[in-house]
């Protein structure tokens, strides 16, 4: 599995550095963002290093579909409330416009009862 030294998201992939898991397989960790915006924001990153968005190919299509698909089902088990009065927010951060900070690609999910401290 390709993996990046100076990388915090691999590091924390790899057990380096903690983190307040959600859900993890052999492919896929997921996380509580430390700061959070909302009631419920946690961040879903494949275990390999793909730097962003930008980066993802036909190679990377299995992988992005299995998180996009675990997405709904761990918002509704972290508090994110029902379709449609509920819901909740999905971010992929692209590259320096795109305000990507971390360059490991992650997707957000964010949600729960409004009012959230940001977004
Ligand atoms: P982005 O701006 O899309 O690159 O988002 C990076 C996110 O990673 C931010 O929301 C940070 O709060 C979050 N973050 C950075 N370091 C950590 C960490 N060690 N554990 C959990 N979340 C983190
Ligand atoms: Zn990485």
């Amino acid at each position: 599995m390709s993996t990046d030294a100076n990388c915090i998201f691999c590091k924390i992939a790899e057990g380096k550095i903690p983190s307040s898991k959600v859900y993890e397989d052999e492919d896929i960790l997921v996380f509580h963002d430390i700061n959070p915006w909302a009631p419920v924001h946690f961040l879903l990153i494949p275990k390999q290093h793909i730097a962003s968005m930008a980066h993802v190919g036909p190679e990377h299509t299995e992988i992005l579909g299995r998180m996009m698909a675990l997405a709904p089902q761990l918002a509704k088990q972290q508090g994110c409330e029902p379709y449609p009065e509920g819901g909740f927010r999905i971010i992929i951060n692209t590259g320096v416009q795109g305000m990507q900070e971390v360059h490991h690609l992650h997707i957000h999910v964010i949600g729960g009862p409004r009012p959230w401290k940001k977004g």
